[in-house]
């Protein structure tokens, strides 16, 4: 069945296929590890999985890259500000390094939470120096780099088009911009490739220009032309890439290879919280730490995500979060009950499932329409094993870790009893023990009255909130 995708390119949908065979080389850019990842960022790695699992659906194997910054990124993409890695070392009064390494941590312990694949090749900048140089020195001799005080520039005049992927009227923009007039640079846009260190600089290392480092963009070219080669099949990223980081990347590697370098750019759009931006200075850049104190498992988060297809916005707030918690604990007992039947369904109404789910996904990965099939399987009053693998299978895609529902169920019953109660139902526990029926029934009026509702069962005592 054919795979479409939505193209940044070339503004429209178009068929995929694979450059080479039945292998899909992917590059994805990832997080800049100066701080904790926030849930907008995982939005774009929710998406990122989702086009993973739904390409080996489909039966591709995947050759996927991606990067980690830890150098290079400034505070503006416009090579304006500090490097955050620096700042942010300066802050916590850490090497650059150290601050890299916790963060990225993190960053994957929190991948594993929302189960998201870890790409093939995961990537940092600062072990890529030499390629980076070597991919500079390039853009040097092909005459589309030049030096000024600040560092090695690209000259954009030198490109048959830029932009190529965003609509955005570079005339215009200049005409009314506030532009930082750099006056060494010969084009407003040119964009920093390698930039000369100052001494108080951490990060920078030797270069024919004298001690310095990277500019953001360069990063990625180097590293997806060195996993991936000149050409490869899809490039993803969130929206804020469009207009200048990866506008900037086909720039570079068509000034050093003439290629644009991949066929598809996927990007998805951002995540907002109570229907505005998400940031620091708002104190609304939520971690899944923090959604985990309130309630909302990591799963949950991704099951939210769901809800909008990637190329739309999606707003955040606590009590939609909660409620798709409440709903992905529902999805769970559903999948359960669905264990448990006995009907027979015929093959003809699985393959109708099954085709339906394959086509919807294989719409540009049309999330909240596969959705709706999920729930609509969910709720059929037939209780079937056939529903439950058929929806195993679907969390191929989903990544719900729908098969260990049980274990989830039971964990979310697990309340922290407050000290009083925890101490009566071990009174009551050790009575039971005695074979004192009477104090057992009297404690459990007891918790009753307290709000909390005890049952005897077969595998032991089940408390739950009333
Ligand atoms: P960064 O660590 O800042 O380089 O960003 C990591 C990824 O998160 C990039 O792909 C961004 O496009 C993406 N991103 C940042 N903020 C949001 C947001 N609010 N919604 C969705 N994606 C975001
Ligand atoms: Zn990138």
């Amino acid at each position: 069945m054919s795979v479409q995708f939505y193209n940044t390119l070339t503004r429209e949908k178009g068929e995929f296929k694979p450059l080479e065979g039945n292998k899909v080389r992917i590059y994805s850019c990832g997080p800049t590890v100066y701080s904790y990842a926030h849930i907008g960022n995982f939005r774009a790695y929710v998406f990122m999985d989702t086009l993973r699992r739904v390409l080996q659906y489909n039966g591709y194997e995947l050759n996927h890259v991606m990067n980690i910054t830890d150098v290079g990124h400034l505070e503006s993409d416009a090579d304006e500000g500090e490097d955050k890695m620096e700042k942010a070392a300066r802050k916590e009064n850490k090497n650059p390094y150290e601050i890299a390494k916790y963060y990225t941590e993190i960053f994957f312990r929190d991948m594993e939470r929302l189960q998201i694949q870890k790409p093939e090749t995961i990537a940092k900048a600062t072990e890529h120096i030499t390629e980076m140089l070597e991919f500079v020195q390039g853009l040097v001799k092909n005459e589309y780099a030049y030096e000024t005080s600040r560092g090695i520039y690209f000259d954009i005049s030198k490109l048959d088009q830029y932009p190529v992927l965003s609509n955005r009227n570079i005339d215009e923009q200049i005409a009314g911009a506030r532009v930082d007039v750099d006056e060494e640079k010969r084009n407003p846009y040119d964009f920093a490739l390698w930039i000369k260190a100052p001494e108080t600089h951490i990060m920078k290392w030797e270069s024919p220009w004298g001690l310095s480092y990277p500019g953001w963009h360069i990063e990625c070219s180097a590293m997806g032309r060195k996993y991936l080669g000149d050409e490869f099949d899809i490039h993803t990223g969130g929206i804020d890439h469009i207009p200048t980081h990866h506008e900037n990347e086909i720039a570079q590697s068509k000034g050093l290879t003439g290629k644009v370098p991949a066929k598809f750019w996927m990007h998805v759009e951002f995540l907002q919280v109570d229907g505005g931006k998400m940031s620091k200075s708002l104190g609304n850049t939520y971690t899944l730490d923090q959604l985990q104190e309130k309630g909302i498992e990591p799963l949950a988060y991704k099951l939210f995500c769901f809800t909008a297809h990637y190329r739309t916005k999606l707003n955040f707030t606590f009590d939609t979060a909660l409620s798709t918690q409440k709903a992905l604990n529902r999805l769970r007992e559903g999948f359960l009950k669905h264990q448990e039947g006995t009907t027979d369904i015929s093959n003809e109404k699985i393959k109708e499932y099954e085709d339906k789910f394959l086509a919807t996904i294989n719409d540009d990965l049309n999330m909240p329409a596969a959705m709706g099939l999920v729930w609509e399987i969910i709720r059929n009053q037939e209780k079937s094993k056939q529903y439950a693998k058929l929806l195993a299978k679907f969390d191929n895609v989903l990544g719900l870790d729908l098969t260990n529902s049980k274990q989830y169920l039971e964990q979310a019953k697990k309340v922290d009893f407050p000290k009083e109660i925890a101490e009566l139902l071990e009174k009551r526990k050790q009575a039971r023990e005695n074979k004192d029926w009477a104090m057992s029934d009297q404690i459990r009026d007891e918790l009753k009255e307290k709000g909390y509702s005890v049952k005897d069962t077969k595998e032991g005592m089940t408390v739950e909130k009333i």
